[in-house]
């Protein structure tokens, strides 16, 4: 395992427990049989993955098995088998396992987490975000998963006032020691990063940077989802109350130059390289916006050419 990823405490650890006797896990390996609940033959855990793959490719859903509850059994014993290839370091075969489990499944807010873990442990970071985000969606009481949820944003650099947001939530939970000092230390690097991008400003309180954090990370969310008028009004917000931020002003560039609008998106541009004259943003967007100017093209030809990244 590497150090400094977030790690889910499995909330439903106790209750496999109980289902199954306090020595679950040596049964793992021992000559135990469970069975399986679609065919029913017995089988030993450790079997159960490659059985599943050979004789149930598609597992129906939860609902349509004979037995729910025993239904219910077997993912719990799914989940428990995927969480210990997972402290094996086999997280390939753990997100096999975990896509064999049925919606319906009542501890699948675990599922999605566990396969967030995987992700960020494979370098995914925005694609496990999708998944702690579903987590949390189906169970906002769990606060590993806003803790997960919170470090995610953190791996994909931000907002933080996201990451702040669903830190505190994972806090008010009462969670158990462990998550309780991850998260507060959580909180301790978020605010030392707010406090740094405080020092470039003149006069701005914590609360009013995290909200045009918010409204700046709405705007990239906008750009990505093509809807241009949003996102401009977005930035022009953060432009409007911090005159200074050459993100804002660039991104908004980025709109403009999207939309056509050349000699607004040159302005915010010169604008944002008088605040930072190396914002790569602007720079590379104002060398593309003299080509584009010359030969503008049509607007899906213009979005390959303009530079994306919002730092
Ligand atoms: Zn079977």
């Amino acid at each position: 395992m590497e150090e400094g990823i977030p790690r889910l405490r499995d909330p439903d650890e106790a209750k496999i427990k109980k289902a199954r006797g306090s020595n679950w896990r040596e049964n793992i390996s021992s000559e135990e049989f469970v069975n399986c609940p679609i065919c029913g033959v017995g089988l030993k855990l450790k079997r159960m993955f490659e059985h599943l793959n050979r004789f149930h490719p598609e597992i129906p859903p939860l609902d349509q098995w004979h037995d729910r509850e025993e239904g219910v059994e077997f993912c719990d014993a799914l989940v428990e088998l995927a969480s210990m290839m997972l402290e094996e370091g086999e997280h390939e075969a753990a997100v096999e396992v975990l896509e064999k489990v049925p919606e319906g499944y009542p501890g699948m807010a675990a599922v999605w987490c566990y396969r967030g873990i995987v992700l960020q442990e494979l370098g995914e970071p925005e694609e496990s975000l999708q998944y702690f985000k579903r987590a949390v969606e189906l169970d906002d009481k769990c606060p590993e998963y806003w803790y997960n949820l919170g470090s995610a944003y953190i791996q994909v650099g931000g907002p933080l006032s996201e990451a702040l947001k669903c830190t505190k939530r994972a806090l008010g939970l009462n969670p158990d020691r462990e998550v309780k000092e991850n998260a507060e230390k959580l909180i301790g690097g978020i605010m030392e990063a707010v406090e740094k991008e405080l020092e470039r400003k003149e006069s701005m309180s914590v609360e009013t940077w995290l909200e045009l954090d918010e409204h700046f990370h709405q705007g990239i969310e906008h750009v990505r989802e093509e809807r241009l008028d949003l996102a401009e009004k977005e930035f022009s917000y953060v432009v409007s109350v911090d005159k200074c931020s050459e993100k804002a002003l660039g991104n908004l560039g980025l709109v403009h130059m999207l939309k056509g609008k050349f000699d607004e998106a040159e302005r915010c541009f010169q604008r944002a390289l008088e605040i930072n004259p190396t914002y790569p943003l602007a720079l590379e967007n104002l060398a593309r916006l003299k080509e584009i100017k010359a030969s503008p093209g049509n607007l899906a030809e213009l979005r390959k050419r303009v530079v994306f990244k919002h730092y």
